[in-house]
C-alpha cells in the first residue's frame, strides 16, 4: 500500500507547523492534523471589539525558536524589539522602581544600600556566566551557594519567574534557567498583531510548500504493528497509512492516542512532566490612567503586569490607541478563579488608578497551562525526539524541551524531530 505522506504530524501549534515546514523544504510531503477548527494551538489570537488578544502575554526571546523563524524566511517585519524597559515592582502595596538598571538600582528603596552593590555584581555575574558549566542543581541550591541576601533572592527569583513562568525553585534546574535570564533580560520581540499573525505566516509558508493542514481533524489513534508505526485513525473514520508521525499533543493526550504507551518511554515522559499554569487578565484601555508604570513585577506577590502596547507598531488593535494590559498570576499547587482575578484587579488599582472608566474588552483565563513540562529536578530523562519502543514515532512540544523555554523549547524540539526523520530515507512505504 502506498503511503499519501511521508509524515503526519498530530497538532498544529508551533512546534507541529514548524515540523512541518522543516520537512517540507526537504522536499517531504506533510499533512498537520489538527483538532481545533484553526491552526496554532496555544499561540492564537482572539479579536473582541478590535482588540487583538493572545492567550494570555506572549513575548518571543532571542532564543531557539526566533531562530529558527529566520532560517524559515518569516516576515522580519512581524517581530518588534523591545527597546524600552523601565520595570517596577509591587511590594507592601507600593510601587518602586525595581533594580534593573544603574539608575533604577540607585533609586529603588527595594534594596538596602549595602545589598545594592552585591545586587549590582550578582547581576553582572549571571548575565556573564556560561550557563552549560553550572553543576546539575536547582535554583535554591545556586542562590544558597552564591547569595547570601534574602531580597536580593527574592529580586532574583522574580526575574526567573518573569522570564520563565515558574516558580518552583527547589525543582527548577539552575543552568537553563540562567540561560533563559539572559536572553530575557537582553530584551524580547513581540509579535505585531499577535502571535495569530505568527501562525498565519507558518501556515502561508507551508502551503506554499505544499504542506497539507487539516483543522477540525481529530486524531483518536495511532496504529503500531511489531514496533512500527502503520497507520493514523481520525475521529471523523478516515485512516491514513503513513511510517512516520511526530505528535505534539500534550503528555497526557499522547498516552491516550498510542495503543500500549504505558510500555514505551511515552509513559515515563508523561509522569515526569510537572506543567506549569498561569491566570491571565487582558484588558484594553482606552488610554492608561498612570503612563509611568508599563512594565511591574509583583514583589511579594507572584504576578507580572505588562502593557504590550508600549511597544511601537505593534498593531493590537484596529484603530491603534488602545493600550492592552496583560497581567498573569503565576499558579503554584492551588489556585481560585475569582480570588486570582481579584488579585489582579487589586494590583491594576495600584497601578494604573480608575482603569475601570477606560475599559474597552477584555479576556480572563483563570487557568492556562503555559507549558506541559519544563527542565526540572525530577526529571529521569530529556524526551525524544524519538520514541525509541516505536520506530517512525516522535514527540515535540513545549513540554519536550532539552533545556529550552516555553516557544522555544516547542519550535526546537520540532527541528529535532523533523532532522532526526530526515536523516532516515527512505519514507514511504
Ligand atoms: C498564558 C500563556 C503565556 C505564554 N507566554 C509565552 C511567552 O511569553 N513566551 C513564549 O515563548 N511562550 C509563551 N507561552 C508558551 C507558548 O504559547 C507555547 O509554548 C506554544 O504555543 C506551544 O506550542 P505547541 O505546539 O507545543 O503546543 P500547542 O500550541 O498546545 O499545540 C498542540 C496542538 O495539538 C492539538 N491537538 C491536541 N489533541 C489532538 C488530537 N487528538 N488530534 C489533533 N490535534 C490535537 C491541539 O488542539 C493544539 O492545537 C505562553 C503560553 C500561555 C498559555
Amino acid at each position: 500500500m502506498t503511503a499519501k505522506y511521508d509524515v503526519v504530524i498530530i497538532g498544529g501549534g508551533i512546534a507541529g507547523l514548524v515540523a512541518a515546514l522543516c520537512l517540507a523544504k526537504e522536499g517531504k510531503s506533510v499533512a498537520v492534523l489538527e483538532s481545533q477548527g484553526q491552526m496554532g494551538g496555544r499561540a492564537i489570537t482572539n479579536k473582541k471589539e478590535g482588540v487583538r488578544f493572545n492567550l494570555g502575554s506572549h513575548a518571543l526571546y532571542f532564543g531557539e525558536a526566533y531562530a529558527i523563524f529566520q532560517e524559515l524566511n518569516l516576515m522580519p517585519d512581524l517581530f518588534k524589539r523591545v527597546d524600552e524597559f523601565t520595570p517596577y515592582g509591587i511590594w507592601k502595596e507600593k510601587v518602586y522602581p525595581f533594580p534593573v538598571g544603574i539608575s533604577s538600582l540607585l533609586k529603588s528603596p527595594l534594596l538596602p544600600l549595602s545589598d545594592k552593590v552585591k545586587f549590582g555584581a550578582i547581576l553582572m555575574k549571571v548575565l556573564k556566566l556560561d550557563t552549560a558549566s553550572i553543576p546539575y542543581m536547582s535554583l535554591r541550591s545556586w542562590m544558597e551557594e552564591n547569595v547570601d541576601s534574602p531580597m536580593i533572592r527574592n529580586l532574583l527569583y522574580v526575574l526567573a519567574r518573569g522570564g520563565t513562568y515558574v516558580q518552583a525553585p527547589d525543582l527548577q534546574v539552575a543552568g537553563p534557567l540562567f540561560k533563559q535570564m539572559q536572553r530575557s533580560i537582553k530584551g524580547v520581540y513581540y509579535v505585531k498583531k499577535g502571535w495569530g499573525s505568527l501562525v498565519d505566516q507558518l501556515c502561508k509558508e507551508a502551503l506554499r510548500l505544499g504542506v497539507t493542514l487539516l483543522p477540525l481533524k481529530k486524531v483518536r489513534s495511532v496504529e503500531h504493528r511489531n514496533g512500527q508505526v502503520q497507520h493514523v485513525q481520525c475521529a471523523d473514520g478516515e485512516v491514513i497509512d503513513v511510517s512516520h508521525v511526530i505528535l505534539t499533543t500534550s503528555p497526557k493526550v499522547f498516552l491516550k492516542l498510542i495503543p500500549h504507551a504505558e510500555h514505551t518511554s511515552l509513559k515515563l515522559w508523561e509522569q515526569q512532566a510537572i506543567p506549569i499554569t498561569a491566570a491571565c487578565l487582558d484588558i484594553g484601555l482606552r488610554s492608561l490612567p498612570n503612563p509611568k508604570y508599563q512594565f511591574v513585577y509583583g514583589v511579594d506577590q507572584p504576578i507580572l503586569m505588562v502593557n504590550a502596547s508600549r511597544v511601537k507598531g505593534l498593531e493590537l488593535s484596529d484603530d491603534g490607541d488602545i493600550q492592552l494590559f496583560q497581567m498573569i498570576k503565576f499558579l503554584g499547587q492551588s489556585s481560585d478563579p475569582q480570588e486570582d482575578r481579584k488579585q489582579l484587579e487589586r494590583a491594576m488599582d495600584l497601578v494604573q488608578p480608575n482603569w475601570r472608566r477606560e475599559v474597552v474588552a477584555e479576556q480572563y483565563f483563570p487557568k492556562m497551562t503555559v507549558v506541559h513540562d519544563f527542565m526540572h529536578m525530577k526529571r529521569t530523562e530529556n524526551p525524544g525526539p524519538a520514541v525509541p519502543e516505536i520506530r517512525g514515532l516522535y514527540v515535540a512540544g513545549d513540554w519536550a524541551t532539552h533545556g529550552e523555554y516555553l516557544v522555544d523549547g516547542a519550535a526546537a524540539s520540532a527541528k529535532r524531530a523533523a532532522c532526526h526523520i530526515l536523516s532516515r530515507e527512505p519514507m514511504r512505504v
